[in-house]
């Protein structure tokens, strides 16, 4: 066997780099990993954890809302966004450096820079060439910016989370998992929000149920949804605030514009084409289900890879090939029933099937559906719903989609996704003793057959 530097050489230390390179050099492979500019790549430092901080802050301004119901006395209350921003930025530092322990305490050699492939086994990082025998490629992906006059005027999800200073209004284009995310944050903050989305209703992909659930919410709660939106033409600085031009010649004022079109691999100047690997009509890496490359010796996970975009699938991911390549194992990783969340207020959370997917697979269906207002709400005197959704295949009982909508859903679609990557069927909901009081315990308690359907 040639004689390479590494065993394994990691581009990117995101969720699946890290996690992969770890597990492997825990294997006993002597492993590399290059990155360019954080660990923890952008679940840690622009995704997910900053996210869901930001999150929990804008929750206090409806608990605030609903506390005198309960007899509390709040007083006014106040939102320091330069305050959040610190406490954020301190905990990612301390999470940074949890990754670079991680790493080191288990024998990964941290390289810092851009890493490019020179050929199938050599990779150059800022100007030093290594040789490794595998090769994985982990490096995520960036935001998708428009190309409009003024586009360097708006911020997108690499921004927004150090703004200098909080936007009372601002305009969120986009209509999927970080707009409506971040449709809900701003509104807690005390902003005005409005949210253009191009189609009829966002949240193209989920259960109808869900998106004219949060629809609904969205809109008690003041927030102003424009579908079927004038497209943005330019936007142009006018003092303090940004003036935006649009396609039906109407024109707005605003504080901030923020893009979430989605995220496009981030293979630039990457060596793809020097290694000889095939990207798909997206720019995404093909993988096959080993996750290996067109090129025997190079891997990809995560969001570089044309799979499905969550960190807990990255980390899957990476586990799974660290294991196979330097344990031996033949670990697969399985894209069905893999729950995910919304963390819109309320949030939602689905596992499955939608209905119509359900209805493209199965013949007849069972659809159970149940919505309500939670113990919690009543006494607040909060307008809010709670919506639940089961769906059955009528043939075997199995349940092949369950979609939430309300508080604490994330949490409990985590359990819900076990059941069902067991199998498990609508008469193991019912055999099912609930946790009393909870809102929970209606998933086990819906008796009634809302609507059966058909294909
Ligand atoms: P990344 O985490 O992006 O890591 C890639 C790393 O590679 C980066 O650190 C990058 O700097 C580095 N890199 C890139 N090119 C090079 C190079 N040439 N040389 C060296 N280093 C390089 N997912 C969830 O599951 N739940 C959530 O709540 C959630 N919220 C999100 C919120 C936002 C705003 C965003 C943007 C994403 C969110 N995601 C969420 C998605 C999640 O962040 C990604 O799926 C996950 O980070 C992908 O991991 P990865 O390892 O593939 O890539
Ligand atoms: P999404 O792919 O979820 O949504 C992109 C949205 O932008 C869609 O509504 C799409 O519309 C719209 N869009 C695309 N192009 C344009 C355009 N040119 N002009 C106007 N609108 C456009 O991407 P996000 O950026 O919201 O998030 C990226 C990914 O990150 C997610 O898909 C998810 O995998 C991950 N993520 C996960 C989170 C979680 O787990 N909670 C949170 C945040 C991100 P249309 O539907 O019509 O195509």
């Amino acid at each position: 066997m040639a004689n390479y530097d590494y065993d394994y050489f990691v581009i990117g230390g995101g969720s699946g780099g890290v996690r992969s390179a770890r597990i492997a050099a825990g294997h006993g492979a002597k492993v590399a990993l290059a990155e360019k500019q954080y660990l923890g790549g952008t679940c840690v430092n622009v995704g997910c954890v900053p996210k869901k901080i930001f999150s929990y802050a804008a929750q206090f301004s409806h608990e605030f809302e609903d506390a005198p119901g309960y007899g509390w006395n709040v007083g006014e209350s106040k939102h320091d966004w330069q305050t959040l921003v610190k406490n954020k930025d301190a905990e990612i530092t301390r999470l940074n450096g949890i990754y670079k322990n991680l790493l080191e305490n288990s024998g990964v050699q941290i390289l810092n820079g851009h890493a490019k492939l020179v050929d199938t086994h050599t990779i150059e990082v800022d100007g030093k060439t290594y040789t490794a025998d595998k090769i994985l490629i982990a490096v995520g992906g960036k935001a998708n910016t428009p190309n409009h006059p003024g586009a360097e005027l708006a911020v997108t999800s690499d921004h927004i989370f150090y703004l200098e200073n909080f936007p009372k209004e601002i305009l969120i284009i986009g209509g999927g998992y970080i707009a409506v995310e971040f449709a809900s944050i701003f509104k807690g903050l005390g902003a005005d929000v409005t949210l253009f989305y191009r189609g009829d209703l966002f949240l193209r992909g989920f259960d109808d149920i869900l998106r004219h659930g949060v629809k609904q919410e969205m809109e008690k709660q003041g927030i102003n949804l424009v579908f079927n939106n004038p497209a943005v033409t330019s936007i142009e600085k006018q003092d303090d605030r940004l003036a935006v031009q649009l396609s039906n010649d109407s024109a707005m004022t605003t504080d901030c514009v923020f893009y979430a079109i989605g995220r496009s691999p981030l293979t630039d100047n990457l060596g793809l084409d020097a290694a000889g690997i095939e990207t798909d009509e997206n720019g995404l890496i093909k993988i096959d289900k080993d996750f290996k490359t067109n090129v025997d010796n190079i891997y990809a996970v995560g969001d570089v890879s044309n799979k499905i975009q969550l960190t807990p699938v990255a980390l899957a991911e990476g586990h799974a090939l660290a294991d196979n390549l330097f344990n031996k194992d033949h670990k697969k990783v399985s894209y069905e029933n893999i729950a995910t969340a919304v963390f819109t207020i309320p949030p939602m959370a689905t596992c499955g099937l939608t209905e119509d997917q359900a209805l493209e697979k199965y013949s007849s269906l069972r659809i159970y559906e149940s919505s309500f207002r939670s113990m919690k709400f009543i006494m607040a005197g909060r307008d809010e719903k709670t919506i639940m959704k089961l769906i059955v295949d009528d043939a075997s009982d199995v349940v092949v989609g369950v979609h939430m909508m309300g508080k604490d859903t994330p949490e409990m679609m985590q359990a819900i996704s076990t059941v069902m990557l067991m199998n498990g069927k609508k008469s193991d909901f019912d055999r099912t003793i609930g946790i009393h009081p909870t809102s929970a315990e209606e998933f086990v308690t819906m008796r009634s057959v809302t609507r059966t359907v058909s294909a």
